[in-house]
């Protein structure tokens, strides 16, 4: 379940909260309903994109070796054939 950052547009305290579908709370200090919801630019929120970012590096990095391999192995072919011709 998300937590989301709202703020109280009645006394504009703020608080996060634990947010099922749909649902939006009430501020816990005044009661009112419907709160603000504030878009989170949290540490979790760009964690995962740095996470995200350094699973694609390591892709890249994995499709870079991949590729000298394979052109290690194509070189040991020719080198192969070459010997045996
Ligand atoms: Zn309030």
């Amino acid at each position: 379940m998300p937590i989301y950052d709202y703020k109280c547009r009645k006394c504009a305290h703020r608080f996060e909260q634990i947010v099922k579908l749909n649902e939006t709370p009430d501020c816990p200090a005044c009661g009112a309903a419907n709160p603000e919801r504030l878009f989170p630019f949290s540490a979790s929120v760009s964690t995962g994109k740095t996470r995200e970012r350094s699973l694609a590096a390591e892709h890249g990095k994995a499709r870079a070796v991949k590729k000298e391999k394979d052109h290690a192995h194509s070189e040991y072919l020719r080198n192969h054939i070459k010997d045996h011709s």
